[in-house]
């Protein structure tokens, strides 16, 4: 590709994404491909000569698209959002055009002064204490594994890479049952393993770690012989908003001398909105925290911030420095990739920079604020109507509710059919969970371009296919 067709191709490339985000309200929000139809209309093999960029592009747009969930959908309400604001988007472009590898740096000392400014920022805006700093990492399952990671060597007093765990004494991390699945595998990474990942009963309305329990549960593991090592707070669960008193927890953690990870993966950026900080309250004790700009914030997938209050735990677990990585003359830099498991780092300050200045944070506060409120006032319409029940209510703006099927012993049946049944209408899109082991539809607005109307059609869209299946009729 020479200057002229990059010239081109990138203006190509940009218009499309423009006509694409303006024409996404028309489109379904899930394809309705079947597995394996994409890959088949794809040869099988790379072709041996060079392809013109005309029919490359003409085959995207006729194979690729169509197969695509639309996550920039404004009526995408299911999961957590993974939302591309606008200028991060062209923050992003700029980035793919640099190309820079961000490892050290001496490798793109922009980025690095960048980020850590932008961190800052962050932890302004969300206000936390100046005592922490922090690394942008690729997902808040990284930044969970490292938490876990220093967790593992600072109980095995710095042992545990060098000599394994073999003959170390069993360690234990506590956390409760609201959980995300990233915290098993950071364990099953970290060789602590799976039995070793003590889930504390929980309770109350936001589904909270018993503290009671939980501090029994360390002291009863030290008297027989396990080295507890850390505990893992959930604030803005996945399945339903599960949200520990962080306060409670940072104290047990203090009293036993145990690193303390948040993850508030979702629920982070709503903490830039003052009224919403209760959800974590006492979270100045913690150690860790990880909240993802690229979920609710609108800073494009990738983007998780790692807050750390001691980073020197963090590169002691993780740096690792051969001579072709050493930065001479250089000390006193930071060199971020001695904060991650990878050493390849993109450039993602950029987008967050971008973001923050184009839309200032009182933009985004507003943004949050009337998500929290749309979902609010669609869980009091929900509750209104017949057979539909609220099963957990909103945290932020998540909440769950199920569809009466007529015949409880199929209830759980009706509603994984009547959650298929929406997605495949395409206006809009739900996932599932499971509330106290039975079947519950989530709903989340977050979408970054959604307006009030959009979640206006979630309800149209719920009661009028949910009274088609029963024949009660919606409304
Ligand atoms: N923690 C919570 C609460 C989540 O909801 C998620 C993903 O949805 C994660 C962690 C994992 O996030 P990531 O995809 O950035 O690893």
């Amino acid at each position: 590709m020479d200057t002229e067709e990059f010239q081109i191709w990138s203006r190509r490339a940009a218009d499309w994404g423009v006509a694409y985000r303006d024409t996404l309200r028309e489109r379904p929000v899930r394809p309705s491909t079947r597995p394996g139809e994409i890959a088949a209309r794809i040869a099988s093999s790379a072709p041996e000569q060079a392809e013109p960029m005309e029919t490359i592009f003409a085959d995207f747009e006729r194979d690729i698209v169509p197969g695509m969930t639309h996550w920039q959908h404004p009526r995408f309400f299911a999961y957590f959002p993974a939302n591309a604001a606008p200028v991060s988007v062209v923050a992003e472009y700029l980035v793919s055009a640099m190309a820079a590898q961000c490892m050290l740096w001496q490798t793109s000392p922009a980025a690095t002064e960048l980020e850590i400014r932008v961190i800052d920022w962050l932890r302004q805006a969300l206000g936390l204490p100046d005592g922490f700093s922090g690394v942008i990492q690729d997902s808040a399952s990284s930044a969970t594994l490292s938490a876990v990671l220093v967790m593992r060597e600072r109980a095995l007093d710095w042992a545990g890479n060098r000599a394994g765990l073999s003959g170390q004494p069993r360690l234990r991390i506590y956390c409760s049952d609201q959980v995300h699945t990233s915290i098993d595998r950071a364990i099953w990474v970290s060789g602590i393993g799976e039995e070793n990942l003590v889930r504390v009963p929980t309770g109350g309305r936001w589904r909270s770690m018993q503290p009671a329990a939980l501090e029994a549960a360390i002291e009863a593991d030290r008297a027989a012989g396990f080295l507890p090592a850390g505990i893992i707070a959930s604030v803005g669960g996945t399945s339903v908003g599960g949200t520990d008193d962080i306060a409670a927890v940072a104290a047990i953690a203090g009293r036993h001398d145990l690193y303390l990870h948040v993850d508030a993966a979702w629920a982070g950026s709503a903490m830039i909105c003052p009224e919403f900080r209760h959800f974590w309250a006492g979270v100045e004790a913690a150690d860790s925290v990880v909240f993802n700009p690229h979920k609710w914030l609108g800073a494009q997938f990738d983007c998780s911030i790692h807050f750390v209050r001691d980073p020197e735990s963090l590169v002691r677990t993780l740096a690792i420095k051969p001579e072709y990585l050493k930065t001479h003359g250089k000390d006193g830099v930071v060199n971020f990739s001695e904060w991650t498991v990878p050493l390849g780092r993109r450039f993602r300050a950029l987008k967050l920079w971008f973001l923050l200045r184009a839309h200032g944070l009182e933009g985004l506060r507003a943004m949050i604020r009337d998500h929290v409120r749309w979902s609010e006032n669609l869980a009091a319409r929900l509750a209104g109507q017949p057979g539909i029940e609220i099963v957990t209510e909103p945290m932020l703006s998540l909440f769950s509710f199920r569809h009466q099927a007529g015949d409880e012993t199929r209830n759980d049946e009706h509603n994984l059919a009547l959650v298929s049944a929406i997605n495949d209408d395409g206006r809009i899109y739900l996932t599932q969970t499971r509330v106290d082991g039975r079947v519950a539809i989530r709903f989340h607005a977050g979408q970054f371009e959604a307006t009030e109307a959009d979640v206006d059609m979630a309800f149209d869209v719920i009661t009028e296919i949910a009274g088609r299946m029963t024949g009660q009729g919606g409304q």
